[in-house]
C-alpha cells in the first residue's frame, strides 16, 4: 500500500502485480479471428450455471480480433439478452457517444461482460440483477479465454462487477479514471455507462476519465481535459 501510495503521488497511473496473459500476441489476426469466433459459439452453448435456462440470447461479446482495448461490463440485460449483442440499450447509446468524443466506434474495440447470460428475477421478462458471486464464477473462464487470444493492451471495467473482477477491494468512487499497470495490460476503472441516464451530471466525469483512452490511440494529442484529470488526484 505504501508503494501504491507513493506511485499515486508520482502520477496517477498505478503499478500493481503482473496480468495474466500479458505479453505479445500470437498468431495472425485471422487465427485470433477463429478462436474468438470459437469461443462465441461455445458461450452461446454454455449451460456452466442455471442462467442459460432464463436467457433468450447468450452475449458473448462483438469487436474485432484486432482490437487493443476491451471494454467490460457488468452483464447483459433484457435488450441486449433479446439481441445477443452487449450495450444494445440506453447505456449501449451512452458507450457510443463515448467512444465518439475520443474518435472511436465500436467496430474498433472489443464489448463484452463478466456475466454472459442475463441475471434476471421475478416473472418473464424479469428484471436485470447483479450476477451472484457464483454466477461470476462459473463465467469466469470465457472472459478470462476471450482476454488470452485478444491480449488487448487495454481493459476499461465499466462499473462496480466489473472493477471487482479486476481489481478487487477497490471502490469505484475511489478509483474511476484512474490507470492501473499490470505488466504490458493496463486497466482503467470507469462508472457503469447507465449512471448517465439517472444522472445527467456524470456524463461530464464519464466524459474527462475516457479521455484516459487517448494516450493509447497514437494518433490522438493529449487534450484539456486529460490535463485535468491528472492535476485531479495529485
Ligand atoms: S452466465 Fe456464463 S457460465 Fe452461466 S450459462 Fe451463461 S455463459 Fe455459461
Amino acid at each position: 500500500m505504501k508503494t501504491e501510495r507513493l506511485l499515486r503521488r508520482k502520477s496517477e497511473s498505478v503499478i500493481i502485480e503482473p496480468a495474466r496473459g500479458r505479453g505479445p500476441r500470437s498468431g495472425s489476426t485471422s487465427a485470433r479471428t477463429v478462436r474468438l469466433t470459437a469461443l462465441r459459439d461455445e458461450i452461446r452453448r454454455c449451460r456452466r450455471c442455471p442462467l442459460w435456462r432464463t436467457r433468450t440470447c447468450a452475449v458473448p461479446g462483438v469487436g474485432p480480433a484486432t482490437a487493443r482495448i476491451m471494454f467490460v461490463g457488468e452483464a447483459p440485460g433484457r435488450q441486449e439478452d433479446r439481441q445477443g449483442e452487449p450495450f444494445v440499450g440506453a447505456a449501449g447509446r451512452v458507450l457510443d457517444d463515448l467512444l465518439a468524443s475520443i474518435g472511436l466506434v465500436r467496430g474498433e474495440v472489443f464489448v463484452t461482460n463478466v456475466v454472459k447470460s442475463r441475471p434476471v428475477v421475478g416473472a418473464p421478462p424479469g428484471r436485470n440483477r447483479a450476477p451472484t458471486a457464483e454466477e461470476i464464477d462459473a463465467c469466469a473462464p470465457w472472459l478470462d479465454a476471450q482476454r488470452e487470444v485478444l491480449k488487448p493492451t487495454v481493459i476499461v471495467t465499466l462499473g462496480r462487477i466489473a472493477l471487482e473482477r479486476f481489481l478487487p477491494g477497490k471502490r469505484i468512487s475511489e478509483v474511476h479514471g484512474r490507470l492501473y499497470h499490470q505488466g504490458a495490460l493496463t486497466l482503467l476503472p470507469l462508472y457503469h455507462p447507465a449512471v448517465a441516464l439517472y444522472r445527467r451530471d456524470w456524463v461530464a466525469i464519464l466524459r474527462q476519465d475516457f479521455r484516459q483512452l487517448t494516450r493509447f490511440l497514437p494518433s490522438r494529442k493529449e487534450g484539456p481535459a486529460r490535463t485535468q484529470k491528472r492535476s485531479r488526484h495529485r
